[in-house]
């Protein structure tokens, strides 16, 4: 089979197909020494059909996901197949030089010396071609795993990101979190995250309907990506819940990017049917400590946010 048969898999509908899957049933047998018995391939297949193929649209980026794993898990088949095939190569290339060796250390007759040597040049000459095309298999197989990395990445953006305002969604926070704490130990700076959570957007949707709600959303977030710096990292946290991390910046510097995206956002309201769309929020800021983790920080911010709410909305306090 070729590289492009095998990347061709599984079906052009992108879906879990049922060959698929037996497919993958009988290989992990396979791989597990298992006979392919009936009863171990039915339970095996029913595992991994029990793995859902996403089927609904907004799943797009799960099914190529999917497609990445198969791919993957082809190319590495492909890498076995090869390092395989060049190790079986080389070693009966390397027999065959023991026994010429051993003939030539032992034996005195000219004529035998000459022969021994033939096939010492000729195995010589077979190595060299079984290593230059493993050569040019592996660099196939290099070029099969480039894309897939570049596929991978790509997938990790789209998982990570919201598709309503383009901002990371929580599992890209969970992701970044963990890198901007690891960094701020390494380099002792400040890191700050501020939670904000739009006043009253129940009644924008209310009194406009839930899809200019989404619009509002959508032009909150140009907002703050507009007035946030490049380092900056905004998040969609929830519904109408943004969250910002502000890497090397303490207390005093969230303040001021805070208050600057309040007044910028009190300066450009969503513009819908000559009416302009006035939204508030209000925030909770808390800022790295030395002994605690970046949940704990998120959750002291969270709380001083609720603290915003009750003492009558669009504020900003800070935590303990
Ligand atoms: P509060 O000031 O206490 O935060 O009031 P609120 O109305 O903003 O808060 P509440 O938690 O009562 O309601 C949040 C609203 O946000 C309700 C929900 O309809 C709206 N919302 C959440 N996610 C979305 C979304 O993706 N699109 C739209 N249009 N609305 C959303
Ligand atoms: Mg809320
Ligand atoms: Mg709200």
């Amino acid at each position: 089979m070729t590289m492009n048969e095998r990347t061709a898999t599984p079906s052009p509908s992108h879906t879990l197909t049922p060959s698929d899957i037996a497919r993958v049933a009988l290989k992990r047998l396979a791989e597990l020494g298992l006979p392919p018995t009936p009863e171990n391939y039915t339970k095996f297949y029913n595992a991994i059909a029990a793995i859902k193929s996403p089927t609904d649209k907004s799943s797009e980026e799960l099914k190529s996901a999917y497609q990445v794993l198969f791919r993957v898990s082809d190319v590495l088949d492909g890498m076995n197949e090869a390092s395989g095939l060049l190790l079986e190569d080389l070693s009966r290339g390397g027999a065959v030089m023991d026994k010429s060796l051993d003939t030539l250390r032992s034996s005195n007759d000219p004529e035998q010396l000459q022969a021994v040597l033939g096939e010492l040049i000729e195995s010589t000459g077979s190595v060299r071609q079984t290593v230059s095309s493993s050569h040019r298999d592996l660099q196939e197989l290099k070029q099969a795993m480039d894309k897939i990395q570049t596929d991978l990445a790509l997938n990790r953006k789209t998982l990570e990101q919201d598709p309503l305002t383009g901002a990371l969604n929580r599992q890209g926070l969970e992701h970044l979190l963990a890198r901007e704490v690891k960094r701020v130990r390494r380099a002792a700076y400040a890191l700050t995250v501020a939670i904000l959570d739009l006043d009253e957007f129940k009644r924008v949707n209310d009194r406009h309907g839930h899809l200019v709600g989404d619009k509002v959303l959508m032009h909150f977030s140009s907002i703050a990506k507009a007035v946030l710096r490049e380092s900056d990292i905004l998040v969609r946290y929830g519904g109408e819940e943004f969250l910002v991390l502000l890497p090397e910046t303490d207390l005093n510097g969230a303040r001021f990017v805070i208050d600057r995206l309040r007044q910028v956002n009190a300066k450009t309201p969503y513009f819908y049917q000559n009416q302009h769309i006035e939204i508030r929020f209000s925030t909770g800021v808390a800022e790295l400590k030395a002994d605690e983790n970046g949940h704990a920080m998120l959750l002291r911010a969270d709380q001083a946010m609720y603290r915003a709410k009750g003492a009558g909305r669009d504020q900003m306090v800070f935590a303990d």
